[in-house]
Order: structure tokens, then sequence, then C-alpha cells
């Protein structure tokens, strides 16, 4: 692991978002849009007359749920078409406590809260990293099904309008203030269940279609290397559940994932077991297989109740941006590597974008342009790009082999790592490192990865 990895994992380092990933693609994009735009955008943009500015968006997601609700309550006529409303995305269900707090979640939305997390070792050594968690802290457990109503629902009473639809295509504007003219599919009430076909015209589109996004292809945003994720939802026998009540495992091993991990979370009256891959996907159900059979003996007798899998994006697209269109949440491609994270991260993108549009539009009362949106890109990317690079090397380094992983799993049992890494992830903050822990560990990291490479070394010797 190099120093400029070790710092930022560590929380040392604030990186420039001049070198970022995410500023290269949107140094791309900026090519054919000055920066002028945006500085004299919000002062000459028109001033609209008799209306308010309209944003649809599509998907009622995390990501659409949030952004639906900050514009509508920034004066914003919005839509959102979903086009399942009791959709159960695919999903660990996993998120931060600051995800409660900051999107004012109720309590009974949330099925557990996971206090314990137990990281397994190829060999099957499991660590215990929740000991540095505080009595209020934990890791939220959601169904899908019920976040996305609940946020949805929410939007709806500040003013959104839902559509329950399916967006087919849209045409672009003729030019700088004519609208963007949407196509789907009406399910509402109206229609008894088969789709009619509808128009909607707006002003500002905001893609929150998950992985495989239609209105990414409409901007031609280019693709993403994707993970494909796998899982089961069981319902084990009550005396089991007792042992899962506050507790999720983590899995890692060749046999549960060549680059990702296997899991098992809990859920209101089930566990969720799961696993994901980008180099094998072929291979996705043998490494599901073999995630339940390491659960085995505490996952014994319970039935599947559900089977579920759905692509990831790896990273984000070459363009999140185009004209009037930005893209949010997977549709952008904003999932952590190494822990696949992305709710939190596609309701927060959804909500900064919205941010934007509702400033740069004065509270609708004026016609935004590529320049205002920006304003949401520069954010994002100023604030999260040490996390997404930092988790991308983590997982290069500790998920490439078996004793590597061992490595890791030795590491999570250090008091200093497991603070840091909980401080991360519950918080999504940068926090201050201690310098002589930080000394430490990078001893003690250096130390696990000589033994790692060593262990490989013979491994490969005797061809294991
Ligand atoms: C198996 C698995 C496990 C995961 N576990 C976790 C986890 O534990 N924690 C975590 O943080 N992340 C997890 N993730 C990632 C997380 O699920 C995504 O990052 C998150 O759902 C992204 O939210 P979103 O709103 O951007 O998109 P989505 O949640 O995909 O929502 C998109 C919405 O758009 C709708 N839609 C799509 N196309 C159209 C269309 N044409 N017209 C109308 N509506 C449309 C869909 O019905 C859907 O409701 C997991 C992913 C998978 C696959």
């Amino acid at each position: 692991m190099n120093s400029m990895v070790l710092k930022s994992f560590l929380g040392l380092r604030k990186s420039s978002p001049e070198t970022s990933h995410f500023a290269v693609h949107q140094k791309h994009a900026a090519i054919s849009f000055p920066q002028k735009l945006k500085v004299i955008a919000g002062k000459t943009s028109p001033k609209l007359q008799g209306r308010n500015l309209r944003v649809a968006i599509v998907g009622g997601g995390p990501a659409g749920g949030s952004a639906a609700e900050t514009l509508a309550k920034g004066g914003i006529e919005t839509f959102l078409i979903e086009r399942k409303m009791d959709n159960c995305k695919p999903c660990g269900g996993a998120i931060p406590l600051c995800m409660v707090g900051e999107f004012d979640l109720p309590l009974d939305i949330i099925d557990r809260r996971v206090t314990k997390m137990k990281m397994i070792s190829p060999s099957n050594v499991a660590v215990d990293i929740g000991r540095t968690l505080k009595s209020h802290e934990y890791i939220g457990m959601v169904r899908r099904e019920v976040l996305d109503a609940y946020l949805r629902d929410r939007a709806k009473e500040n003013g959104a309008t839902i559509i329950n639809g399916l967006f087919l295509k849209m045409d672009m504007p003729k030019d700088k203030n004519s609208p963007y003219v949407l196509h789907y599919s009406g399910y509402d009430g109206k229609t008894g269940g088969v789709g009619e076909k509808r128009t909607l015209e707006v002003d500002v589109v905001i893609g929150a279609d998950g992985a495989n996004s239609r209105v990414a292809k409409a901007i031609d945003a280019g693709d993403y290397e994707y993970a494909i994720a796998f899982q089961e939802r069981i319902k084990i026998p009550d005396d089991k559940m007792v042992y899962y009540e506050n507790l999720a495992e983590m899995y890692v091993g060749d046999d549960v994932s060549p680059d990702f991990y296997g899991w098992v979370f809990p859920k209101c009256d089930h566990v969720a077991v799961g696993t994901g891959t980008v180099t094998h996907k072929a291979d996705i159900k043998k490494f599901q297989l073999a995630t339940r059979k390491r659960a085995e003996d505490k996952i014994n007798g319970g039935k599947i109740i559900r089977v579920e899998a759905h692509p990831i994006p790896e990273h984000p697209r070459p363009r999140r941006l185009s004209g009037r269109v930005a893209l949010v949440g997977d549709a952008a491609g904003y999932v952590t590597k190494c822990s696949g994270e992305g709710i939190y991260f596609a309701a927060k993108s959804g909500r900064m974008c919205a941010e934007a549009i509702v400033e740069g539009s004065e509270n609708g009362k004026r016609m935004v342009n590529e320049g205002d949106l920006r304003m949401y890109l520069e954010k994002w990317d100023k604030t999260y790009w040490p996390t997404y690079k930092v988790l991308d090397v983590l997982q290069k380094v500790f998920y490439r082999s078996n004793p590597a992983r061992e490595a890791f799993v030795e590491m999570c049992a250090d008091e200093y790592v497991q603070k840091m890494t909980f401080d991360s992830y519950l918080y999504k903050t940068v926090v201050p490192g201690n310098p002589l822990e930080d000394l430490k560990l990078a001893i003690n990291t250096i130390g696990s990865l000589v033994r790692a490479n060593a262990i490989r070394r013979e491994m490969d010797k005797l061809n294991v």
C-alpha cells in the first residue's frame, strides 16, 4: 500500500479535486461547455413568466425520492416518474447512521440496528469489528421497498407529482430555453394496468433510473464496468434469527467472490444472503452457494423467500451531465468499490443535484443551464472523490488473493482500524488520525502484507 493511500485511508489526506478521476471526466465534458457559462448563468438566464421551473425525475429510488423532495420544497414544479411503486430493489439495505439523521428517517422504517459485525477470513477466522461503536451508534438495515416508498411519499407531501409510468425516451430541446419532451407509458389508475402512451414537457431532467439508466443512454453518457450482485432473502427459524438480531456478517475468500465479499445481513423477519463479482459474472451462482455454505450452521433450516440479482456500477460514467440533464445515484455510477455502498450516495447526489437546480433557478423563478447543474458535480467530486479512491485501492490491495484477505481480516482486529473505518462509514467525514497509532498501523499493515505475499509465494510454489 503506498503512503498516499495509507494516509487517505487514515483520513489524513484531503485530495485535490483537480487530480481526481471524477475531475478527469468533468474536464472532458467541459470542453464543449466553457466554465465561463457557469459564472454568468444565474444572472442572465431568463425569468420564467406565469409558471415555475419544471423538472422531471426518472426513477423513484433513494436518488429520485430525495431529489424530488428537495425540488418540491424549493419551489420547483416537480414530476417523479417511477415504473413500479412497490419495487423491491435487490439490495443488502445497509445504511450509515448519518443517513438516518441527514434524511430525517423515522426509526420504524429501519428493520434492524446492527451493532456487531463479523469479518470472516478465507480460513474462517472471525474478527468482531463493532467493538468501538458508542452506545447510540449502529448500521441501519432497511428493506428497499419500505425506504423508497417512504422517500417518495414524503416528496409527494411536499408537493411533487408522482407518476406511475415507464420512461421510454425523450426529445431534445431545439434551443436553450425550449422543453425536453419525455415519452412514457402511464400506469396510474386511469389505464387499468395497461400502459398508455403519454408525454411530459419539462425544462430539466434528472436521471435517477439506476444502473440500466435510459436517461443515461438518451444523453450518450457512456458505459461503466459493473459487478453483478446476487441475493437471497432467507427466512430462518426464530431461534437462529436471535443470533442475527443485531449482527451482520461479511465473508471474504476466493470461494465466495474473487473480487468482492459475501454477506449475511439481518432484516425484519429474515436474513439477506448475497455476494457479487465484476470479474467472474458467469460464476455468480457458484459464489452464492459458497456464501450460503460458509454460513450454513447459522442459516440451516431456512426457507428462501426471494431470489434477486442486479448490476452494481463500478465507477462513474464518462459523462454525468449534458445540457439540462443530469445523472444521479447508480445512473451516474456512485457506488463505492470494496464496500459496494450506494444508497447513501444515491440519496445524497439526488439532493445535491436538486439543491443546485433550486439555487440556479432562484427557487424556480428562472430558467437554468448546464453551468447551474455543473455546480452539483463540482461539489460532489470535491466532497467524495477521496472516499471512492481509497476504497478502490483497498479493494485492489486486499481482495486480490486469499493470503491478502487473511491479512485484511487480521488488520480488522485492530481497534484503531475499526474506529477509523466505522467513523468514516457511519458519518462519511474525513476523520483526523492519531500520528502514533497511524505509525503502528502502517507497520502492522506492511507486516501483514509481507506475510501475505510470502504465503502466496509458497502456495504458488506448491501450486495450491
Ligand atoms: C444485491 C445488491 C446489494 C446491495 N447492497 C447494498 C447495501 O447493503 N448498502 C448500500 O448502500 N448499497 C447497496 N447496494 C447498492 C444500492 O442498491 C444502489 O446503489 C442504490 O439502489 C442506488 O439507488 P438509485 O436511486 O440510484 O437507483 P435504484 O435504487 O436502482 O432506483 C432506480 C429506480 O428507477 C426506476 N426505474 C428504472 N428505469 C425506469 C424507467 N425507464 N422508467 C421509470 N422508472 C424507472 C426503478 O424501478 C427504481 O425504482 C446493493 C446493490 C445490489 C444489487
